[in-house]
């Protein structure tokens, strides 16, 4: 594999943005971050912009972009900055760059992420979301284009780490057995189903182990995040639903594990700290500094292990079900998702309503195979209105 030197980030201001510019900033000789693109936060990526110096910025937002064009000239900077989709489709696919680290978070990183995978690059993988709403779809372009996938989801990176190099997407022939997908629980592992209900955002967002950016941290809360997982790793490891069990493990120190048929199980083990998948996947096939502290074994002195329960977290149940249908239905569960998860947070509706939102779209929508992004652009589009529609009649 050609090693990393220009590298784009797609969500250069979120929480994996962040975690991997301080990657960067620990080998200066080795990466240089060529582009950074983000939504509209002018102040944090003019801040960025003086300390990588990037050749280009993008902001989606055309107000944004034009604000941090001028204060960009007004500090003397040279990096070009642009607005818009297709901007950040361009930085994803010029022809200087290496890699593209895919840190946007839902639906929005798709067509980046596509761009990226449709001019060959390495692609760092961490919106789950592209493998959730098009996996195959995905996964064909990436062979169809010979770009390479290399997981950031901390469990998908533990599992490509427990499988063996050579691994080609054929589980049964290297004697894995099974993918233990390990879940910290999130912040109401142990809370009562009843409670659910008053849960504030501010209290669904204090994950115990993680920090990350709020929509991600929601979706740990209702356990829709280890759903999502289970379809990345479905699409990544070619891996049957049956074949994926989620393991709760309020730790997080083991990030998931690979089971094979001779009784071995092999795992990878961390401090909960996204710079080593980061490190991982932008070092490979070396392994690099990422300045996360080695794991303390007396620190840790225990790991516990306890089974899901699908009652009080239906979202796992969801995604489960959006899978085996398969066709459109992961991509209307995770539209239905992204509603769900912003009317939250804007206090419009109960955290117990998630599911009950989600539930009632994929009820709504029939399933249909899906060939094309702008098929999976549409039901995206559907499904977001059918859970708009469905929150107005609650109201
Ligand atoms: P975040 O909210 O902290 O950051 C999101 C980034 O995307 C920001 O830079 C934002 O400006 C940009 N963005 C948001 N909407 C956009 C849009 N419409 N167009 C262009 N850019 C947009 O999110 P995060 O926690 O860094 O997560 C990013 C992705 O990585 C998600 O898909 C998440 O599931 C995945 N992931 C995150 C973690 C983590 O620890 N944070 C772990 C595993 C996977
Ligand atoms: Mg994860």
């Amino acid at each position: 594999m050609k090693t990393i030197r220009k590298i784009t980030i797609l969500g250069s201001t979120g929480s994996i943005g962040d975690s991997t510019l301080d990657v960067i900033a620990r080998h200066p000789e080795r990466f240089e971050a060529f582009a950074l693109t983000a939504n509209n936060n002018v102040e944090k990526m003019l801040a960025q912009c003086q300390r990588f110096q990037p050749r280009f910025a993008v902001l989606l937002n055309p107000e944004s972009a034009a604000q941090l064009a001028h204060a960009v000239r007004e500090n003397g900077l040279e990096t070009e900055v642009l607005s818009g989709i297709e901007s950040l489709e361009r930085v994803a696919s010029l022809p200087e760059i290496d890699a593209v680290m895919a840190a946007i978070v839902g639906a929005a990183g798709i067509r980046p992420t596509f761009a990226a995978a449709k001019t060959g690059k390495l692609v760092l993988l961490a919106n789950k979301e592209t493998l959730v709403m098009a996996g195959r779809i995905f996964m064909d372009l990436v062979k169809a284009y010979n770009a390479t996938l290399l997981p950031i989801d901390s469990e998908h990176n533990a599992i490509y780490q427990s499988l063996p190099q050579h691994f080609n997407g054929n589980l049964a022939g290297e004697g894995v057995s099974r993918i233990l997908l390990t879940a910290s629980g999130g912040p109401f592992r142990c809370a009562s189903l009843e409670s659910l209900s008053d849960v504030t955002p501010a209290q669904a967002c204090a994950h115990p182990n993680w920090s990350m950016g709020q929509k991600i941290s929601v979706d740990s809360a209702t356990m829709m995040n280890k759903g999502l997982e289970v379809i990345e790793a479905h699409w990544l490891f070619n891996a049957p639903p049956d074949k994926i069990q989620v393991v709760i493990h309020p730790q997080s120190v083991i990030h998931s594990m690979v089971a094979y048929v001779d009784g071995s199980v092999i795992a990878q083990l961390g401090n909960p700290d996204m710079r080593t998948p980061i490190a991982h996947a932008m070092g490979f096939p070396e392994r690099i500094d990422s300045g996360v502290s080695a794991l303390d074994m007396f620190k840790v002195a225990r790991l516990d292990f306890e089974a899901p329960d699908f009652e009080k977290f239906p979202c796992l149940r969801l995604a489960y079900q959006a899978l085996t249908v398969g066709g459109n239905m992961p991509a209307v569960l995770n539209a239905a998702n992204e509603v769900a998860v912003e009317s939250f947070l804007a206090g419009k509706m109960r955290f117990t309503a998630i599911p009950a939102m989600i539930e009632h779209v994929m009820q709504t929508i029939p399933p249909q195979e899906i060939a094309t992004l702008d098929d999976v652009l549409s039901t995206d589009a559907l499904a977001r209105s059918k859970a708009c529609d469905w929150l107005v009649a609650q109201q």
